[in-house]
């Protein structure tokens, strides 16, 4: 087993480790210094608890601890299960000094954390991501919260995770369709800043979906070193940040009226930054060309680039209006000037989104 790779994600004063290697949950040592407290709660799900969480327990043995495993899937990330991870905590008769391990994808990661947000004002918590869209995206950051019937995320915190611990040898058993959908934020990191990131996945494309080991290694550490230079710079999301949610718009509310069991988080941002990308084509703010590439490298990883059969663009536009990223009712969207340059544009004229989104539309019921 070769070491760990370490990034720091650099808060001012504070700092936290991202470690990422192969069979990191199987090491001892890799849990030396994550709760340094008595009481430990690990948060899981009934997909990934079966695989790992016998090794996570094991070595948190001489500690207080306990486990709440959830069923599976976005619509558990509730309120209702906030309060059962309260509810755990209590009856652990946990202390400020204790510690909450997220062992899972990003719901819940989102939900432990914001859970610990939570918890008397706030106590530390680790992420051991399991999805590859954990591991480059939801983990880092220290973005927390849960979703309401009304919208995703509406609920929630920044609470930075004490650390971040990435075995890659977890993904062996995800499912291929998440794995594709974790691609989709990993293509985002290319699409919004990093032009020669970008050439390198269309390069890599094949390597990525094959899991060859040393190609999903280099673009997880890339996108967690890109990540976090952005929360270094720009924590509470006053402006850089925001290009993170390239994409999302869209995308959030394309799994908004899929009812969260149609798309993919993953998915919708694939389709979402296409959709980003050739609005800027037709206002005139990106080449054409740039939006075609994007598309093809995200078809090429097998994923969607068109708007769901059925769309109906009044209303997706209508949900896009509860995104957080809007300010004063105005609509903000992450718009690009090609690949590698993503901008935040306030004040987006909607008459031109409903057009485009209406084109969109008429294309997808014409194929
Ligand atoms: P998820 O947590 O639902 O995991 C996807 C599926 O894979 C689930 O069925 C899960 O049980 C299963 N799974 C997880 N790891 C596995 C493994 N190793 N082997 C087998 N099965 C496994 O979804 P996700 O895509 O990881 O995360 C999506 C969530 O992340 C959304 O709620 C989104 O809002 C959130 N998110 C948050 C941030 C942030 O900054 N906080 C950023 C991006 C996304
Ligand atoms: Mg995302």
């Amino acid at each position: 087993m070769s070491a760990p790779q370490t990034l720091s994600v650099e808060l001012g004063a504070r700092r936290y480790p991202i470690l990422i290697g192969a069979g990191l949950l199987r090491q001892a040592a890799t849990y030396a210094e994550l709760a340094p407290g008595r009481h430990v709660l690990i948060v899981s799900d009934e997909h990934v608890a079966p695989h790992y969480l016998a090794a996570v327990r094991a070595a948190f043995a001489h500690k207080t601890c306990a486990e709440l495993v959830f069923a599976p899937g976005e619509q558990h990330k509730t309120l209702a299960s906030a309060a059962r991870i309260f509810a755990a905590l209590a009856d652990l008769k946990a202390s400020r000094d204790a510690t909450l391990i997220a062992l899972g994808g990003g719901v819940i990661g989102d939900m432990t954390g914001f859970a610990a947000a939570c918890w008397m004002r706030g106590v530390a918590f680790v992420q051991l991501p399991t999805t590859l869209l954990a591991m480059v995206d939801s983990s880092v950051g220290g973005k927390t919260a849960v979703d309401l019937p009304q919208g995703k995320n509406l609920v929630g915190a920044f609470h930075q995770p004490r650390a971040v611990v990435i075995d890659t040898d977890t993904l062996a058993t995800l499912p291929p369709r998440e794995l594709r959908a974790g691609l989709a934020e990993v293509v985002k990191y290319g699409a919004l800043g990093d032009a020669e990131f970008f050439a390198w996945l269309e390069r890599h494309a094949d390597a990525l979906l094959a899991r060859d080991p040393d190609a999903l290694a280099y673009a997880i550490a890339h996108s967690c070193r890109q990540k976090a230079g952005i929360v270094a710079r720009d924590e509470t999301e006053q402006g850089e940040r925001a290009l993170l949610n390239f994409g999302h718009t869209f995308g959030h509310a394309l799994e908004t009226l899929g009812g969260y069991d149609g798309l993919l988080h993953g998915e919708g941002v694939a389709i979402g930054m296409c959709l980003a990308a050739r609005l800027s084509t037709r206002l005139g703010r990106a080449a054409g060309a740039d939006a075609g590439r994007l598309a093809a490298l995200l078809a090429r990883l097998g994923l969607p680039t068109a708007l769901p059969v059925g769309s109906d663009s009044a209303a997706v536009l209508a949900t896009m209006r509860l995104d957080k990223k809007n300010l004063s009712g105005r609509l903000r969207l992450i718009l690009w000037r090609g690949v590698g340059h993503a901008e935040i544009v306030a004040d987006v004229d909607e008459t031109a989104v409903l057009a485009s989104l209406e084109a969109e539309q008429a294309s997808v019921a014409a194929a």
